[in-house]
């Protein structure tokens, strides 16, 4: 089988799982942070698993851009650039600010996602850099407003979802390990706005490039977010009697 062939498969399969995965999260809450449970087998540091799930969107997209020959037209660079300054920081920064304490996950849900994130990488960073060309990004795409307007969505989504992290991950003080209600920035409308602005990133990178595999992204964001934005919603309000009633699980004043 060559290369394209195998990447069809591919995209189309990730696309099926995305719509099969989406129901059964409503009803399978993964089993890290606050979901935390003993029962899905043998577990790993909080902190080495998520450099090891998220470290392989860095390291994947980036061998796809070199393998696709360092494209330096602007194109290439503005997606290089969006994709990393997510992702370095989530891969390499994030782990190290989180307040955890002894916390561990299974290694199911870490090898899962490390899965998900290398085939992610592939997908959009071989399509971007090998499969798509400069024919289909080349200088003309920086004045289309496809481009301008998806990079806009994509910097607003980080902004949210770095905010909304900010406060989570100043919640504890040093060495505590409990939840509070967080308050402050979109938290006034919804439980998750750091899920809401990933969702929004990845929706804008998919307007940005135009591309399969980026609707493809931002449908897995979705189908992975939203019910576990319903879930740690339903976990405030179980927990906190006074959680304020007006807040969302996850999109302001809808739902
Ligand atoms: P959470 O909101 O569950 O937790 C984020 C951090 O804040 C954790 O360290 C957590 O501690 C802490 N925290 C959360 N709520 C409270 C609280 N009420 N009081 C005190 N501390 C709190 O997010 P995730 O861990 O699921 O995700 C982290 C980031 O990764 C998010 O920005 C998310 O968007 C992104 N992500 C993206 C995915 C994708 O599909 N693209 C998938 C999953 C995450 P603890 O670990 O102890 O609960």
């Amino acid at each position: 089988m060559d290369e394209p062939t195998f990447y069809r498969f591919l995209i189309w399969g990730f696309l099926v799982i995305a719509a099969l995965i989406f129901p059964a999260l409503f009803f399978i809450t993964a089993p890290y942070g606050r979901h935390e449970t003993k029962s899905w087998g043998p577990t790993i540091d909080n902190r080495l698993g998520w450099l090891l799930m998220e470290s392989p969107s860095v390291l994947v997209f980036f061998a796809c851009w070199y393998l696709g020959g360092c494209p330096t037209d602007p194109a290439s660079l503005g997606f290089l650039f969006l994709w990393q300054l997510h992702y370095v920081h989530r891969a390499f920064i994030f782990p190290f600010r989180i307040k955890s304490g002894p916390k561990r996950m299974p290694i199911a849900i870490a090898a899962a996602a490390f899965t998900f994130t290398s085939l992610n990488g592939y997908l959009n960073g071989r399509w971007l850099f090998g499969f798509a060309g400069a024919d289909r990004h080349g200088s003309a795409w920086l004045s289309d407003p496809r481009f301008f307007l998806g990079a806009a969505i994509f910097l607003a989504g980080f902004a949210i979802n770095q905010q909304a992290d900010w406060i989570l991950l100043h919640l504890r003080k040093p060495g505590e390990t409990g939840y509070k209600i967080p308050r402050g920035g979109f938290y006034r409308w919804v439980s998750c706005p750091n899920y809401f602005g990933e969702i929004i990133e990845w929706v804008g990178f998919a307007i940005c490039t135009w591309s399969l595999p980026g609707v493809a992204f931002a449908l897995w964001t979705i189908a992975n977010l939203l019910p576990r934005a319903r879930s740690h919603h339903r976990w405030y309000r179980e927990k906190f009697p006074d959680y304020p009633p007006e807040r969302k699980a996850l999109v302001p004043g809808l739902f």
